[in-house]
């Protein structure tokens, strides 16, 4: 689906297909640079992240493994507490493993810095995090990613993954919600 296909419900456009896909290779370049030599395991959060770790590792030049978490932050509407439950945990045992958690967006990051600490508590060689979008919110958490795709400002967003009720996410660009979508 590409924006055009929704003229009324688009309000502008963020980021583009080829944006998104130049800063993927960008830092597929930091990573395999950065992990070279050692054994890899991509850790994506479903369901946002699926589209973010199917073209990122294929820019990748290394060998590495996926695995997929699912989570539910309870919260009051759109605001997440940080208190977080597994709806889908990993395959893999992680002890001793290099984990590089891929995320879609961190908002106020709560979500995130429970996952860092959970995966820490398992035993791995080492947790870090890839995230595609940072609001400025997330900026303040004590826990900071490794790699960001793109700082973006306090705005909510939709493709690439990224849905409002479970729609938008097969959008091929980053866009803002026309406010009427909101409204009914
Ligand atoms: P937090 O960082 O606040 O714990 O939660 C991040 C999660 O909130 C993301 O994984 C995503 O599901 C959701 N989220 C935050 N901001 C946005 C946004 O602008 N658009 C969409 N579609 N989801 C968002």
């Amino acid at each position: 689906m590409d924006v055009d296909h929704l003229p009324t419900e688009i309000s502008s456009v963020l980021l583009t297909e080829e944006q998104i896909q130049e800063r993927l290779e960008q830092i597929a370049t930091e990573v395999d640079a950065d992990y070279q030599g050692r054994d890899l395991l991509l850790v994506g959060i479903l369901k946002g992240a699926t589209l973010v770790m199917a073209d990122f590792v294929r820019h990748l030049k290394s060998h590495v493994q996926m695995d997929w978490m699912a989570v539910s932050s309870y919260g009051s509407g759109t605001q997440s507490s940080g208190v977080v439950r597994i709806l889908k945990d990993l395959d893999a045992d992680i002890s001793g493993r290099h984990v590089l958690v891929v995320e879609d967006i961190l908002d106020t990051g709560l979500t995130l810095s429970w996952l860092v600490r959970n995966l820490s508590t398992r035993g791995a060689a080492s947790v870090e995090v890839f995230t595609l979008l940072r609001k400025p919110e997330a900026v303040k958490m004590p826990v900071s990613p490794r790699y960001v795709g793109f700082d973006i400002p306090e705005v909510f967003v939709v493709g690439y993954g990224l849905d409002y009720a479970e729609r938008y996410r097969n959008l091929r660009q980053i866009a803002v919600l026309d406010p009427r979508v909101y409204g009914g």
